[in-house]
């Protein structure tokens, strides 16, 4: 069955000066839309068709809205809808929240065409993005559009303006087989802060640290940025604006190193490993203590979800011990964070504590497929001794024993391309399933784009 997913490209926009003062103009309003909205939220709970009735109001009150797209101004509507639904939740889990926010001049930085009023078109060796009541504004394409195109944002960063493209696209999904997952190249990869990865493989790659190595610039860009602050005034100085966008330059930089990075490095790997072992790490409960600023800074969530997207197999596996248990014997080595290096008493190995505890997650994660494995290959020996098998159940079985046989054009071949997909233990317990088998989705074209 084809599924729907939604892909999302990120192109950039040239806008000259007086296509930048309409988008600009644009974002004041929303804004300005947006804490109308908030400001009712604060009194009491407004569900989403509270806020479309006040917009209607606010439209009759203030003409000169009707100048800007009418679905964008609903779409904020949802967004603080949403924000309001999710503040609900936390409070909900125990978290301690408060009101929804009013958002200043420079934290708003998005507006959504939703279903309708864009288009784009191509004039000459240019593309030109059309936007109802905004116009045309340059747009450069360096990829192709693959889907139905559903939504456009227009994002602002400190001084270029982004177009995010949500497609909707069918993918096939397949299953593969775990006897499959098991044949291809594997690695285990420990992440870590001195080193960012560690493969099993023995080689190693040093965290950049881009955050950390260039703290003095951004402490120099704030000082000069609070000596050129004036308190009590609603608009502040040009210097003061200029400061900002140097500010907020330097992190956009520090932002496009990260990802820079961290895509070659997980092209590298899921390029010679397609199947990858990772600890499922619980990185917001490791923000805690003194190293929270580098666990922040290495962005291993990103890294991972670029792994995913790459390679063929990603399997999680559970980091308990792992960098504990001696990868040659077995032994239990305590130590602290300031060990680097791991020395067995029992058999004398002697390597670094990231290698060790690779090798012990590539092992760890080699042995979780084989035991999947072994439960597929019990549960098909099982559905062929059904006892007098229903015709449902015997066309069932033969199509399954044929798919693990010979692989049927919609199962994972060496060519094909996918998505990466987490084996959960849940799927052990799969109940009257002929086989065990892991959902892979294959894109017709691969080329995943995560857009942030
Ligand atoms: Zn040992």
């Amino acid at each position: 069955m084809p599924k729907k997913i939604m892909r999302t490209y990120r192109f950039r926009l040239y806008p000259n000066l007086e296509q930048e003062k309409k988008l600009q103009n644009t974002l004041a309003v929303c804004r300005w839309v947006y804490n109308r909205f908030v400001q009712l939220a604060q009194k009491r709970f407004v569900s989403q068709y509270d806020l479309q009735t006040f917009l209607i109001e606010l439209k009759e009150q203030e003409q000169w809205l009707r100048n800007y797209h009418s679905k964008m101004l609903q779409m904020i509507a949802l967004q603080v809808h949403s924000a309001e639904k999710a503040l609900v939740q936390m409070h909900k889990n125990g978290h301690n929240t408060g009101f929804l926010r009013l958002l200043k001049y420079n934290n708003f930085t998005m507006f959504c065409y939703n279903q309708s009023g864009f288009k784009i078109e191509k004039h000459g060796r240019e593309h030109l993005l059309w936007l109802s009541k905004i116009g045309y504004v340059p747009i450069r394409l360096h990829r192709n559009v693959v889907g139905q195109i559903k939504q456009i944002q227009i994002v602002k960063t400190a001084d270029k303006w982004f177009a995010c493209i949500g497609c909707e696209i069918y993918c096939a999904t397949s299953e593969m087989e775990i006897s499959k997952i098991i044949q291809y190249p594997h690695v285990g990869v420990d992440l870590g802060v001195k080193n960012f990865v560690y493969l099993s493989d023995g080689t190693s790659t040093k965290n950049p640290l881009y955050y950390v190595r260039n703290l003095h610039v951004i402490k120099r860009a704030q000082m000069k940025m609070s000596r050129r602050f004036r308190k009590n005034i609603k608009q502040q100085s040009d210097n003061y604006k200029k400061a900002l966008k140097h500010y907020q330059k330097i992190h956009q930089r520090i932002a496009n190193r990260r990802k820079d990075f961290q895509h070659k490095l997980s092209t590298q790997i899921t390029k010679k490993y397609p199947v990858v072992f990772i600890e499922n790490l619980n990185i917001s409960n490791m923000v805690g203590n003194t190293l929270a600023q580098r666990i922040l800074d290495s962005g291993w969530a990103g890294f991972i979800n670029k792994l995913q997207y790459k390679a063929k197999s990603v399997i999680r596996i559970s980091p308990y011990n792992t960098s504990v248990i001696c990868s040659k014997c077995g032994h239990h080595t305590p130590k602290t964070l300031a060990t680097r290096i791991h020395k067995c008493s029992q058999c004398g190995l002697q390597i670094d504590r990231d290698y060790n505890a690779a090798k012990n997650i590539d092992m760890i994660g080699f042995n979780k497929l084989h035991i999947l494995n072994d439960i597929s290959k019990k549960t098909i020996e099982n559905s062929k001794s059904w006892q007098n098998p229903s015709s449902d159940q015997k066309s069932e079985s033969k199509q399954v024993l044929q798919e693990l046989q010979e692989p049927t054009s919609h199962h994972l071949s060496l060519n094909e391309t996918s998505t990466s997909v987490k084996i959960e233990d849940r799927s052990m317990k799969q109940k009257n399933s002929t086989s065990l088998l892991v959902g892979v989705h294959t894109i017709s074209d691969f080329d995943c784009d995560t857009a942030f």
